[in-house]
């Protein structure tokens, strides 16, 4: 096993063979994927090709892609930057504009000195120039609008946005593609 190797990762889908997650992608390093097929807590659904792990006892295979057993219920999304973010498709919400991660900010639609609350309901994503602009104020008072009102996300909203989004693309391994994208329209 060389270092390339060392850093293969496996794919974790639910029972229902969807990823357990799409934000962020569900995935384990192979070390605990195979302890989790041994243990049979997962069904192993594909395997990287051309590697083995040889114990003094016993030769694995390596799993690229697993499977719960059983299907786990998704819980709420947790109140994370990265998840607000999503919610909002890395754009401000109030001129509309896409941009990297760390060129957004957070606003406060309410304030925090109005009695504004930190929650999904009163935080938007948004640029620097319209956060400075609205300041302390409410949107009405800078003279700014909400292109939408802020909601809490399902965890299948988020999946269907960075789904969309496809922030992954570049690394993601042959195997996994079937399970990604397979109710993708197909390339004619
Ligand atoms: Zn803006």
């Amino acid at each position: 096993m060389n270092i390339a190797q060392a850093n293969l990762r496996t794919l974790v889908l639910n029972a229902d063979m969807q990823p357990l997650s799409w934000a962020p992608l569900s995935v384990c390093s192979w070390q605990d994927a195979i302890v989790a097929v041994v243990q049979n807590r997962v069904i192993q659904v594909k395997t990287y090709d051309d590697i083995v792990i040889r114990t003094s006892s016993r030769t694995f295979e390596v799993p690229s892609v697993v499977a719960l057993k059983r299907y786990r219920k998704r819980r709420k999304v947790a109140f994370t930057r990265y998840h607000l973010f999503l919610r909002d498709e890395f754009a401000c919400q109030y001129c509309g504009r896409r941009l990297p991660a760390k060129e957004l900010t957070f606003d406060h639609v309410i304030p925090r000195s109005k009695g504004g609350r930190s929650a999904w309901l009163n935080i938007v994503a948004c640029c620097g120039e319209d956060n400075l602009r609205k300041g302390s104020k409410t949107p009405e008072q800078a003279g700014l609008k909400l292109l939408r009102q802020p909601f809490e996300p399902s965890p299948f909203q988020l999946d269907s946005i960075a789904k969309r989004l496809a922030p992954y693309t570049e690394d993601l391994h042959q195997t996994w593609l079937d399970f990604l994208y397979w109710d993708s329209e197909l390339a004619t």
